[in-house]
């Protein structure tokens, strides 16, 4: 049988499946009218069927004769726009991504049918069912797949030992399997775990799970992949479950169930959130700005550079609101769930029911349902997440990207686009502006304000004249020498003495311990050195197996320094300290005073966290000691003290954005003060208390940080300066791995036109048109019995970076014998 005359036409299709192209197949004149770009259409796949998105349309030509018949389409009017699948048909080509993969993210999971093994009645087992010559117990199922054919798994949900009776009626030939389409029924609860905020990666791996080698890789995958399906972690390991429980209940890791209500507080607000407030000069002429663009529906990129306090959710509002007086959607990005509430809080307050909330953490039927609300133009703004980015919005007048600079706009897996870069190529593809609003842009986009690419728009003052707080640096040097060598420094003199002050005052105070799951050992103990790597100025990891500090951007690697090459302490020593230490310190300085932590432990017991905050907006805690947790976005009038215990922990992280992460940090921490009536105070401990990411915070001087970071920046040729992508090779067997990144390294070399490196590694610390580093051990060796290398391409020819690249990715991308895994990544944030 030849269906190809009865085609009218030919389709490319997207299939989930990581092969970088579209799939031709016909369509029959019976579909002819429905297969439209931006439907989903089920078709045959190798042996199986799936469901993909019609991506564009062809006529039918002779030369398509031999393909294979779209099976059904599945939307009765197109879900995608064709704007939306060129945009992310470029960015995943950008991203090295498999076309397919990117265009599955443009309909929420699940959505979508699946087929799932089941069986179908033969024309013999009908025969056999009018004859009433079926044996009497195969009679009922036989029966039943009469009417239809059935999964197997409803046929074991509705038969007691269905198993034997199908193994029976297909024997006999009354039944034979077949596939069969499940509904994209309402999808169960999904659990998510992630690492426990201020979980101790190394303490754990070298301490209580050094026994425990399940858990130990189950955690080190956790550091690696970020927040992620329970379901999805462990590989096939049945032990996953357990070791995820007990990693619960040591307080290392966390389990959500996504899909909580989202309380969307908008009645709790005060009534005049309700009502716009008359515009300050200043948001007056950034809204103009923003406004001009959304009425000539024009696309221009702003920066909104406003310190924290300044009124800039306030220009988002008003952005909002002439952009549904211009008869167009807006789309809000927000970096997480935790920060998301107020923003969408205050959303709602002004907008109602115009809001769609759009963000990972919906149950997929939620997300489904206000995907669908976006699609009927029934809502006409849209707020979530980085993946809110995908949002059926086919009138789009107005992106805002708020807290632009946070890490977690860069998605980490799959689809590896950065939520900045993929707004503007949906902004620019809708003829509309993109906001980037932040008080400590990212150095990319501050950079890109310089180069003339966005408009920069300055919010230089609270509301109100609210001054921001005083912010006080004590210099841990100094300080040390008061206290007996090998003895650790807790809380300075000053720190000690305002912690006194604000409880005498009746205020509140945050202790903030600024730490990472993930601790080099090489700090000095005496005088916070930290060796740094000569090529790349990263910070040196020690190896403890080879007893060797090691770069893991270049490999370069020395013995550990008999004693402190800055001040000659005869041991150096990891500057670890936990909140339990701290607060065990706090208690016996102040044993009167009421104090909380928050922090693993904490977080840990379901609505701990929500008890401990609100213990502390009641004023019941007079102290509260946490971890990043405390960090972000809260807001609690009475905090008039934030102390940080060790600025200089996170500035040691081996990552280029290290110094950029501490200063937004500090800032961002600095800004939990004085939010009351009462001025804020802030006092930052610090081994560097010059140092250019940590000096600046006192005056909450970005500018002064950014011109330092970028002159750093310039001279390594890190990013915003030429290009870097990474690449992450893994795999079961040591050696072979090795081997394969080595091989993959050489053939970058070569792809971008580089002369090999000498045996002492890079031969040049300054800018280089194009250069391959590495291999060099991930910062994280060993995840999952897979070892882990890297190699990083970078310099300032973006061509020959991006040509080296995409020709890893290509290589990488085929099979291996030794299970070696490639994940090539043109624009790495998290290098893990
Ligand atoms: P940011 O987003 O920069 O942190 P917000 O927009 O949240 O700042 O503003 C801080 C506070 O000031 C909020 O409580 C907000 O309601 C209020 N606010 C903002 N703009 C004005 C204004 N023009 N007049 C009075 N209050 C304002
Ligand atoms: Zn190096």
């Amino acid at each position: 049988m030849s269906p190809s005359s009865e085609f009218a036409a030919r389709v490319e299709i997207a299939l989930p499946v990581p092969v970088d192209s579209l799939f031709s197949y016909g369509v029959p004149a019976a579909l002819a009218a429905s297969a439209l770009p931006g439907c989903r259409a089920l078709v045959p796949f190798g042996s199986r069927s799936m469901t993909g998105l019609i991506a564009a349309r062809h006529a039918w030509t002779p030369q398509a004769r031999a393909l294979r018949a779209v099976t059904r389409v599945v939307d009765p009017e197109p879900v995608v726009s064709s704007e939306l699948i060129r945009v992310l048909v470029e960015a995943a080509g950008e991203v090295f991504c498999p076309v397919g993969l990117a265009l599955a993210c443009a309909t929420p999971s699940r959505s979508t049918p699946r087929t799932a093994p089941g069986f179908a009645i033969t024309p013999r087992g009908r025969e056999a069912l009018a004859r009433g010559a079926a044996a009497a117990p195969l009679r009922p199922l036989l029966a039943w797949l009469d009417q239809v054919p059935r999964a197997r798994a409803a046929i074991e949900r509705r038969f007691r030992s269905a198993g034997a009776l199908l193994r029976a009626l297909e024997r006999d030939g009354l039944v034979a399997p077949r596939p069969v389409e499940t509904r994209a029924a309402k999808p169960p609860t999904r659990r998510f775990a992630a690492l426990a905020p201020d979980a101790d990666l190394e303490a754990a791996l070298a301490g209580p799970l050094a026994r425990a080698p399940r858990q130990a890789a189950l955690l080190r995958e956790l550091a690696a992949r970020g927040p992620s399906e329970a379901a999805a972690l462990g590989g096939a390991d049945p032990g996953t479950a357990a070791a995820l429980r007990a990693l619960v209940a040591r307080g290392l890791a966390r389990l959500e169930e996504r899909g909580a209500d989202l309380p969307i507080a908008a009645a709790s607000l005060a009534e005049d959130e309700r009502v716009a407030p008359a515009l300050t000069p200043e948001q007056r002429e950034a809204l103009d700005a923003i406004a001009g663009a959304v009425h000539a529906q024009r696309y221009e990129r702003f920066l909104l550079h406003g310190v924290t306090g300044s009124g800039k959710t306030e220009v988002y509002l008003r952005a909002v609101a002439e952009t549904l007086a211009a008869g167009r959607q807006a789309l809000v990005l927000v970096p997480e769930i935790t920060l998301t509430h107020q923003l969408v809080a205050r959303l709602t307050a002004r907008f109602g029911e115009r809001v769609a909330v759009l963000h990972s953490q919906l149950r997929p039927g939620e997300r489904i349902a206000e995907w669908r609300r976006l699609l009927a133009g029934k809502t006409p703004i849209g707020v979530g997440a980085r993946s809110a980015l995908f949002a059926p919005l086919d009138a789009l007048g107005l992106i805002v990207i708020d807290e632009e600079h946070e890490p977690s706009y860069k998605n980490e897996e799959g689809f590896r686009y950065h939520a900045r870069e993929l707004a503007a190529r949906r902004a620019a593809a809708a003829g509309c502006p993109l906001v980037l609003g932040s008080a400590t842009p990212s150095l990319e986009t501050r950079f890109a304000a310089d180069r003339g690419e966005l408009r920069r728009l300055v919010l230089p003052y609270r509301i109100g004249g609210r001054p921001l707080p005083a912010v006080e640096i004590v210099d841990l040097v100094e300080e040390r020498r008061l206290v007996p060598r090998g003895r650790k420094l807790v809380l300075s003199r000053a720190l000690h003495r305002a912690l006194g002050e604000t409880l005498a005052a009746g205020a509140q105070a945050i202790l903030f311990l600024n730490r990472r799951g993930f601790s080099p050992r090489i700090l000095c103990f005496e005088c916070g050195h930290a060796e740094r790597c000569r090529h790349c100025d990263i910070s040196l990891v020690y190896h403890a197996a080879e007893q060797r500090l090691r770069c893991h951007y270049c490999d370069y690697a020395v013995d550990p320094p008999e004693s402190c090459s800055a001040c000659g302490a005869p041991d150096t020593a990891l500057l670890g300290l936990g909140t339990e230490r701290l607060e065990e310190d706090v208690r016996r300085a102040f044993p009167d005073a009421r104090i909380a932590r928050l922090d693993r432990d904490a977080a840990a017991r379901r609505g701990a966290t929500e008890r401990v905050l609100a213990a502390l907006a009641e004023g019941r805690v007079q102290i509260l000691i946490g971890t990043q947790m405390v960090a972000k976005g809260h807001h609690f009038p009475g905090v008039q003290l934030v102390g940080v215990i060790a600025a200089d922990q996170s500035l040691h992280f081996p990552d280029f954005r290290a110094a950029e992460r501490t200063f937004q940090l500090l800032t961002q921490v600095a800004g939990r003060a004085g939010r009351g009536a009462a001025p804020g105070r802030v006092i930052v401990q610090s081994f560097v208390p010059d140092h250019y990411a940590i000096a600046p915070v006192r005056l909450h001087d970005y500018e002064a940080f950014y011109a330092a970071e970028l002159a750093h920046r310039a001279a390594l040729g890190y990013p915003p300066f030429g290009r870097l992508v990474h690449a992450l090779v893994s795999g079961p067997d040591a050696e072979a791995t090795a081997a394969r990144a080595a091989q993959l390294a050489e053939l970058a070399r070569q792809a971008g036109g580089a002369a090999a490196p000498g045996p002492a590694g890079p031969p040049d610390p300054a800018v280089a048109a194009f250069e391959v580093l590495g291999p060099a051990p991930s910062p994280i060796t060993r995840l999952r019995d897979r070892f882990r290398f890297q190699v990083l391409i970078k310099g300032g020819d973006e061509k020959r970076v991006i040509t080296a690249g995409r020709a890893l990715a290509r290589a990488g991308a085929g099979e291996d014998a030794h299970d070696v895994r490639v994940v090539v990544d043109p624009n790495p944030v998290n290098m893990l």
